[in-house]
């Protein structure tokens, strides 16, 4: 028995089956690659979720994060902390926001802008509208809020006061706000409903209805934020700035962490006592944001993203050309790009991912209707062309 499968049958035996997980057990990674516990490699175009940014066990993500254990590990929020200070003093100077509130995860920092939204607002005014497709969280409240009914069944009743507005459609949205509605809630671009993004035109249309309608507006750049898209957050190349802001997935590179962040006067509605996390912004986790951070603002770092994910979406757009009867074309911004595929190449969606699993490349196949390609940020043209070369040979098998 190998020992992937051996680990297999162990974690199968003892994990409840929420997750339906590849064959293998991963032991060891470093920049783009992944070995199992057979010592097999793997070429990472999924970098665990579009987190391991930099890369797998980046060297001066991993110093950070062993000297503050060895100094700091944990002491709530009871009191300060300079990494906790530090990042959040990052993350104010390089966006639109004054204030920052930590947690651990990307739906916890979202719950965290759901509450804010509502308490800003005052009583009665407690709706939040979000779109169909949209995938804001796993928490009652953020799977009430995320617009994919396949998500909802059997958790029925959800926490009440979350609508969702068609995606794409002016129209739907504006019939539904009413006295209730305090904020509209969206990413720009939809990572887990198959790499969508929203036309600057429409984002800033919702500002505008916002606006007039006094709603503030939440962009949930779990996903798209921390440089993903080629800007550190999506919404600094689309024109339109949000009233709140929530971060997580890419910002700790592996270490979980998440963040709320908002304008001054947003921010005095949540006083002492009106929501808090014991481990939110724990140092350790702390420290590796602001190492994080320091690599990705470094000089060229951002430009460099926007250089590669030209150049996937390039070899993309050929692999579609070469393949019209399984994929038509290519979609996203920066390095969150998909494959659009066919009808056909829906039916074989899980057979491709499959596929290029046997190849040692890893993807992996969202909204039921693309092939996503969310490799760490500092992805080489070589193992782009590596991937690209294992693609061109599933789909020449399957075509
Ligand atoms: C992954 C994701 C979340 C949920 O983050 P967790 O850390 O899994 O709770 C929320 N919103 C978006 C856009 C995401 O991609």
């Amino acid at each position: 028995m190998s020992e992937n499968s051996n680990w297999k049958t162990r974690g199968d035996k003892v994990f409840i089956g929420t997750y339906s997980r590849f064959p293998a057990a991963m032991v060891r990674g470093e920049g783009c690659r992944l070995w199992d516990a057979d010592g097999r490699e793997y070429l990472d175009f999924l970098a665990g979720i579009a987190v391991c940014s930099l890369g797998h066990c980046h060297p001066a993500v991993t110093e950070a994060v062993c000297r503050q254990a060895g100094t700091l590990m944990h002491v709530s929020n009871l009191f300060y902390t300079a990494p906790q200070i530090e990042l959040a003093e990052l993350l104010t100077a390089h966006s639109f926001a004054d204030k920052v509130f930590m947690a651990n995860s990307g739906a916890e920092a979202n719950e965290a802008a759901l509450k804010l939204a509502r308490i800003h607002s005052g009583p009665g005014r407690y709706e939040v509208i979000s779109l169909t497709g949209s995938f804001h969280g796993r928490t009652l409240a953020t799977v009430a809020a995320t617009g994919q009914p396949r998500f909802h069944q059997g958790f029925e009743p959800l926490p009440h006061g979350f609508v969702h507005a068609e995606f794409g459609e002016m129209e739907s949205l504006e019939r539904l706000i009413g006295d209730r509605t305090c904020a509209i809630m969206c990413e720009p671009l939809q990572g887990e409903s198959g790499v969508r993004p929203l036309e600057p035109e429409y984002l800033a249309a919702i500002r505008k209805l916002c606006d007039r309608h006094n709603l503030l507006l939440i962009f949930d750049e779990v996903q798209t934020g921390m440089g993903r898209t080629g800007t550190l957050f999506a919404y600094e190349q689309l024109g339109v700035t949000p009233d709140i802001l929530t971060l997580a997935k890419a910002m700790g590179n592996g270490l979980p962490i998440g963040v709320m962040l908002t304008r001054e006067d947003i921010a005095a509605s949540l006083t002492v006592g009106t929501h808090a996390s014991t481990f939110g912004g724990n140092p350790v986790a702390a420290a590796a944001g602001v190492a994080v951070l320091k690599l990705m603002l470094a000089d060229g770092f951002l430009a460099g993203v926007r250089e590669k994910g030209e150049y996937l979406a390039g070899r993309l757009a050929d692999v579609a050309r070469r393949f019209p009867a399984l994929a038509s074309g290519v979609r996203g911004r920066g390095l969150l790009l998909g494959l659009v595929l066919t009808e056909k190449g829906r039916e074989q969606g899980p057979a491709i991912v499959q596929g290029m699993f046997e190849q040692g490349v890893l993807i992996n196949f969202a909204g039921n209707s693309v092939l996503r390609f969310i490799p760490p940020l500092i992805v080489s043209r070589e193992e782009t062309d590596r991937m690209i070369a294992a693609l061109v040979h599933v789909l020449g098998g399957l075509a």
